[in-house]
C-alpha cells in the first residue's frame, strides 16, 4: 500500500510521483517536474511564469522543442543535439 499517487510520463512514459510530477498545458498530460530544489529529481518539462496571465505555465518536452523552451534548466543542450546517428561501416 502506497500512499503516493503514481501517473505516467507523457514524455518518458516511466512512473512519476504525482508531487513530482506536473501537468502539461498544452496536452494537458502528466510529465515528470522536480518541483524541489533539495531533491534531485527527474524535469521531463518545463516551467515558467506567464507574463500576460502572472501565473504559472507547464509544458512538457514532447509540447516543448528545445528552442522554444524558455529556461534551460536541468537540460544539457550544448552538445548532443542535432548529432547525426554514428553508423558502422564495413
Ligand atoms: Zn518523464
Ligand atoms: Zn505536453
Amino acid at each position: 500500500m502506497t500512499a503516493s499517487t503514481e501517473v505516467t510520463c507523457a514524455v518518458c512514459g516511466e512512473a512519476a510521483e504525482e508531487s513530482a510530477s506536473a501537468l502539461c498545458g498544452e496536452c494537458d498530460r502528466p510529465f515528470h517536474l522536480n518541483q524541489r530544489n533539495d531533491v534531485i529529481g527527474k524535469d521531463c518539462g518545463d516551467v515558467w511564469v506567464d507574463e500576460q496571465f502572472l501565473s504559472l505555465r507547464f509544458a512538457c518536452f514532447t509540447c516543448l522543442p528545445p528552442d522554444r523552451r524558455p529556461s534551460g534548466r536541468g537540460e544539457a543542450t550544448a552538445s548532443g543535439q542535432g548529432e547525426p546517428p554514428v553508423g558502422e561501416k564495413h
